[in-house]
């Protein structure tokens, strides 16, 4: 053990010369993650945590899974690497599996991470409208809290400005509607009463904005990163409507909520909405390689199909649909069909959802929002005022959860001061036990937590 604490001091060391870590650059005491096996991750110390957050990270059938190290191995060994200009057999198998995960017929533009898929579609949908003779249609509109990723295009889209403040100006024509928030409704609404304003505003802008000027309008199914915002009944579906109505494309988000999460096959078929675009990425592979696509109704690709160059999709992406990390795909979703794990996320969701219940208790829970294997629990001051739980306290909180060995997450940060959502999202293959366990430790937690 002496040698592990000195390989561990010189990690640190290292760590804090040469890394720069995403999110908080000063990470001065990192767990330094080791090995994962199912549902639980072990750092350099041998600790064990439940992972609670794979979800978001998308690990969705768990760690440790060999026939995908198999699968990568095999392929690297057969073929590493060649650009999609030509064709190779794991990518084209690959399109035609996610098809069958979709009810109509899409077709797929492989690249390698959600920034990028978003900004594919992006770019698809504004040349779309030209491809049709229809000029000067190329605003995107997005919600306030969504989060689409972090390059220029994709952050345009993303409505939290603490994401965005120190880097604008982002891509040029984005704009933010409210988010169909009901437990605090921007149009000062009750879910059961209200007449979706948070639906007609999208409307709303397009009309204000002007029609011939917006090209699409992209939604996550519920907004995850952004405080896991479940919309109303009919949201989505309206929405669906009013893209019809303004000839504006629907892309839908599906970087978190896709590939089961929701406990269907995708998030937006929840709500029997046939979106233009669809993006997706991490569960993919269950993050096991990057890969992302954005998938496109045939009926919009059948208009960029002519033969003039002026009509080709300018979008090189050189490690877009690798070999690699498709046949890591292929054995990803083999694994999801083999195992029926997005059955399983669902019977786990249920699960989860009426054990998140005992939580009431806590006066410091305002909100619990649930979407299949996924729950934020919105903790604040107080109920009657809302006031989000102070930072310092969600911070200790999911510190004590990673002393009792669950890593969960907090999220909710448009503006300082909300990053008060506790989320949970655990791999699809945890069982009751552990579900049990995580929110054991929850409680625990919580009842620290003085308000
Ligand atoms: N869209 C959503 C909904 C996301 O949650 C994320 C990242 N978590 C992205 C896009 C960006 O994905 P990436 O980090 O792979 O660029």
């Amino acid at each position: 053990t002496s040698h592990v604490q000195e390989e561990k001091q010189e990690l640190l060391e290292k760590d804090r010369q040469y890394l720069w870590h995403h999110i908080s650059p000063h990470n001065e005491n990192p767990i330094i993650f080791e090995k994962g096996q199912g549902s639980r991750v072990t750092d350099i110390d041998g600790n064990e945590y439940l992972d609670a957050m794979s979800g978001l990270w998308c690990v969705n059938v768990g760690h440790g899974r060999e026939t995908i190290a198999e699968a990568a191995m095999m392929q690297m060994k057969k073929l590493g690497y060649v650009p999609l200009s030509n064709s190779h057999a794991p990518a084209v198998n690959l399109a035609e599996a996610l098809n069958d995960w979709l009810v109509e017929d899409y077709r797929f533009f492989f690249s390698n991470s959600g920034s990028d898929a978003n900004e594919v579609a992006f770019k698809m949908a504004r040349q779309y409208h030209q491809q049709k003779g229809t000029y000067g249609k190329y605003k995107i509109l997005s919600r306030y809290r969504a989060y689409h990723g972090n390059s220029m295009g994709a952050m345009g889209a993303t409505g939290q400005a603490s994401r965005k403040l120190k880097y604008e100006p982002a891509g040029e024509g984005f704009k933010h509607v409210p988010p169909p928030y009901c437990y605090r409704c921007p149009f000062g609404k009750e879910p059961n009463s209200c007449s979706l304003e948070c639906a007609s505003a999208i409307e709303n802008m397009i009309e204000w904005e002007g029609e011939a000027s917006v090209a699409a309008v992209i939604v996550e199914p519920v907004i995850t990163g952004g405080g896991m915002i479940v919309p109303p009944d009919g949201y989505l579906q309206e929405l669906r409507a009013i893209c019809d109505r303004h000839d504006v494309l629907l892309i839908v988000d599906e970087v978190i909520c896709g590939f089961g999460r929701s406990g269907e096959p995708f998030g937006h078929r929840n709500f029997d909405v046939i979106p233009d675009i669809v993006t997706m990425a991490k569960g993919i592979t269950s993050a096991y390689a990057p890969l992302s696509a954005t998938a496109v109704r045939q009926e919009i690709y059948e208009v960029f199909k002519q033969k003039e160059a002026t009509s080709h999709f300018r979008h090189v992406n050189t490690f877009g649909g690798n070999p690699v990390s498709c046949a890591v795909a292929l054995e990803n979703l083999a694994i999801i069909e083999e195992e029926k794990l997005v059955e399983e996320a669902s019977d786990m969701g249920a699960f989860l959802a009426e054990e998140l219940s005992v939580l009431w208790e806590f006066p410091v829970v305002g909100d619990i929002r649930t979407f299949g294997l996924m729950a934020g629990i919105e903790l604040v001051e107080d109920r009657e005022s809302k006031t989000p739980l102070a930072v310092e306290k969600m911070n200790q909180l999911l510190a004590f959860c990673r002393e009792k060995g669950v890593i969960a997450g907090k999220n909710g940060d448009t503006v300082p001061g909300f990053q008060n959502v506790l989320t949970l999202a655990p791999p699809f293959i945890i069982t009751k036990d552990e579900i049990r366990q995580i929110l054991a430790v929850f409680k625990e937690a919580l009842a620290g937590v003085t308000a």
